[in-house]
């Protein structure tokens, strides 16, 4: 399906505790012909911290985005640890991450913390990738609507249409990320259909947020989530971390 009115597909790599410096500068610098010329497909990376610098330079010119995998909503101050919108944007970080599962589950971040780091971001102009799904016993227990629900509608109620252009939504089931387990067709495609209707009766029809999926995506699966309504792309981990597994996927959003 083709990506909201304006947008392209985002095929979006999650580095996270993976690759050091120098890694990370070797494998922007891979990727950097796999994202010229694309039609349809915008190519975003989310190193570490400590590599994003590097990264920068590695893509000076390129149109390749990077950005942080988590993001203050608090613009400076006492927050040992965390990022600020301005701190990203000076070296040229275009996005973060907020919400991923990791940051929910590891490490506890509270829904309402992620919730707020979203609106104070957005409320900055930045762009969020708020990731958003249910873990295995929710699902079990028929309840996925209703958490993903809970996860998204504080942030749309408080947001302008002009605010969510920032915003990009990552449906990511718990039980699907890193572990082999991609969801069905069906699964990604019930969710995103609702998560596109809420958008739109919150924000106007007119108001495009793209929608990724993302959780054990690879080259061999991809094809046939990429083509479905409402899937705008996909957050990609393990297959994000070599040229030879993240290239093919960009190929394929380009049909
Ligand atoms: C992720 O980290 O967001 C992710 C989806 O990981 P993986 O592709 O490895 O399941």
């Amino acid at each position: 399906m083709a990506a909201p009115h304006g947008k392209k597909n985002i095929i979006a790599g999650n580095w996270k505790m993976n690759l050091g410096v120098a890694a990370s500068r070797a494998l922007a610098r891979g990727l950097r012909s796999s994202a010229e010329k694309l039609s349809k497909s915008e190519v975003w990376v989310a190193p570490s911290s400590i590599a994003l610098e590097a990264v920068a330079q590695e893509l000076k010119g390129s149109p390749i985005h990077y950005g942080a995998q988590n993001i203050a909503q608090e613009k400076s101050g006492a927050f040992t640890g965390e990022l600020s919108v301005a701190m990203l944007t000076e070296i040229g970080c275009t996005f973060s991450l907020v919400g991923h599962s990791e940051r929910r589950n590891v490490f506890g971040e509270p829904n309402s913390q992620c919730v707020a780091r979203t609106i104070g971001v957005l409320k900055q102009g930045f762009t969020v990738v708020y990731c958003v799904g249910e873990t295995l016993a929710e699902r079990e227990s028929n309840i996925t609507s209703r958490v993903i629900e809970e996860q998204l509608v504080p942030v749309l109620q408080a947001i302008s249409a002009q605010e969510a252009q920032n915003l990009v939504i990552a449906y990511e089931p718990v039980w699907a990320i890193g572990t082999g387990k991609v969801a069905s067709t069906e699964q990604i495609a019930d969710v995103h259909r609702a998560i596109a209707l809420r958008v739109s009766e919150t924000l106007g029809a007119g108001c495009p947020v793209p929608i990724l999926y993302g959780g054990s995506v690879t080259a061999e699966n991809f094809a046939s989530i990429i083509q479905l309504e409402h899937v705008w792309g996909a957050l990609v981990g393990g297959a994000s971390l070599s040229v030879e597994k993240f290239a093919p996927l960009i190929q394929i959003s380009e049909g």
